[in-house]
């Protein structure tokens, strides 16, 4: 079995998890991603987003293929449903963690970010090249939908020093029908990352007709309050239509500025709206 995240798969021997990259291979589980980002490349923080860690610096930024969920409206569907040859094309022959560290300080980068598919599926390689980059001196971060295991969370986050969690609403029928997940590991990696210290952003995307109801995100916002407290930043992002969830438009600015007065009606002191150039 494979304890990483909530839906602990049990692989048959040559089968994959729901992920598609961790495998059964003669009884032993193996992370078929280790040492093979899918994609690499240098952004600002800022475009994590993360507003508040580090702000005016450059990560160094990468990711693998595959997911533990199947949104519909997965905004990095090349890569969250990729294959594990377009990793191998991409990379060629594998990256150690030392030279992921090697290449982000030649750039300048003052952090390295876990990013761009989710990191709990390669998790190994991220806390290698967490640890690497610690031991540099750089700062690391990741972008991540929550949905993990509190023992691998533990092990992965141990050196991680900020996360952008996406909060994709405040309903555990949502996760179910969009997303093939719950709502409830995510809270509780939420309340597990604040208590480990790690420096918590979150971000909520809201699609019209499915997650945009001023009720919800009213409990959305009074929980990250309570649970995070009122100075976690909030990102509101904007929906476009993608993949499987084309039937619903781009959010109107009036649905996010709503968002926004109801975020700052909950207490929360920072409230930031993005994808606004898709409006
Ligand atoms: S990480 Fe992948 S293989 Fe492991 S439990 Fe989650 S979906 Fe299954």
């Amino acid at each position: 079995m494979c304890a990483l995240c909530p839906h602990r798969c049990r692989m048959a021997p040559g089968r994959t998890g729901r992920c598609g990259v961790r495998k059964n291979v003669g009884g032993r589980l193996l992370a078929l991603t280790y040492g093979r980002p899918a994609a690499v490349q240098v952004d600002p923080i800022e475009k994590k987003p993360l507003y508040h860690f580090l702000p005016g610096t450059w990560t160094y930024s990468l990711g693998t293929v595959g997911c533990n969920l199947s949104c519909l409206f997965c905004q990095n569907y090349e890569l969250s449903t990729g294959t594990l040859e377009v990793a191998a094309a991409a990379s060629g022959p594998e990256i150690r963690p030392d030279q992921i560290v090697a290449a982000a300080r030649r750039e300048t980068c003052a952090s390295v970010a876990l990013t761009y598919n989710e990191p709990t599926v390669w998790a190994e390689y991220g806390r290698d090249i967490a640890v690497a980059a610690h031991g540099a001196g750089l700062k690391v971060v990741s972008v991540t939908n929550g949905f993990i295991q509190p023992v691998a969370a533990a092990a992965l986050y141990e050196h991680v020093d900020a996360a952008n969690v996406d909060l994709k609403a405040f309903d555990d029928g949502f996760y179910q029908r969009l997303c093939g997940g719950r709502l409830q590991p995510v809270l509780d990696t939420l309340t597990q990352l604040k208590r480990l210290g790690v420096w918590l952003e979150v971000t909520n995307l809201v699609i019209p007709g499915e997650n945009d109801s001023p009720a919800g995100l009213s409990e959305l916002c009074r929980w990250v309050v309570s649970e995070l407290g009122p100075d976690t930043p909030l990102h509101f992002s904007a929906f476009f239509p993608t993949h499987r969830l084309t039937h619903r438009p781009v959010t109107p600015q009036a649905t996010l500025t709503l968002a926004a007065r109801l975020a700052a009606e909950a207490g929360l002191r920072h409230v930031h709206l993005g994808n606004l150039h898709l409006v």
